[in-house]
């Protein structure tokens, strides 16, 4: 038998759930709804979940031959910068995964590395990496406030959306001209 590291997960925390209720028994099934504070440092650079903002989870737990198999369906709050224009991106991100976790010395168990399949240690899921998972994967690297966003005004670098739309910089457009002059 091999031996796990000991990991000693607090079942009060908001990303563990806890399978007490489920019956070790294949085809049983619960769904948990939960709304739990959002953990830190979860995004990117430019986009990313508000630490103790609200996730929204709905987990069913289906009990399988050799643990217990999680559907987990996520709703996130987006907080941002546009990569364009700069200005503040507020937006909502849904994502989903399902992952196995095996009982522990289940065959699967017994046979697998712990980042192929997930582990229930004692009654206790922690759900936390495959939950940052799901959401780190589904954020832009390059957020934009819209798709067509145009950014900002090289000359003064206000937003274009906020110029009019006849702006523009003569002193730079004559000197244009007169480079365009020189050229021909
Ligand atoms: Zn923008
Ligand atoms: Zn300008």
């Amino acid at each position: 038998m091999r031996e796990h590291p000991p990991i000693h997960l607090n079942p009060r925390a908001p990303l563990v759930l806890d399978t007490r209720d489920l019956p070790r028994s294949p085809g049983a099934m619960r769904v948990v709804e939960r709304v739990v504070p959002a953990p830190k440092d979860l995004g990117l650079e430019l986009i990313h979940v508000p630490a103790g903002a609200d996730l929204a989870l709905t987990l069913r737990m289906e009990s399988v031959t050799e643990g217990v198999l999680v559907s987990a369906e996520i709703q996130a709050p987006l907080a941002g910068e546009c990569g364009r224009c700069l200005r503040e991106i507020s937006d909502t991100v849904d994502v989903s995964f399902q992952e196995l976790y095996a009982y522990e010395h289940s065959t699967t168990d017994e046979t697998t590395d712990e980042d192929e399949v997930g582990r229930i240690q004692g009654d206790l899921i922690d759900l936390e990496p495959e939950v940052r998972d799901a959401i780190v994967l589904a954020l832009p690297t390059n957020p934009v406030c819209r798709p067509d966003c145009p950014g900002l005004c090289p000359d003064c670098g206000e937003p274009w959306d906020d110029l009019p739309a006849d702006h523009r910089h003569e002193q730079l457009d004559s000197r244009w001209a007169a480079l365009r002059r020189l050229a021909g």
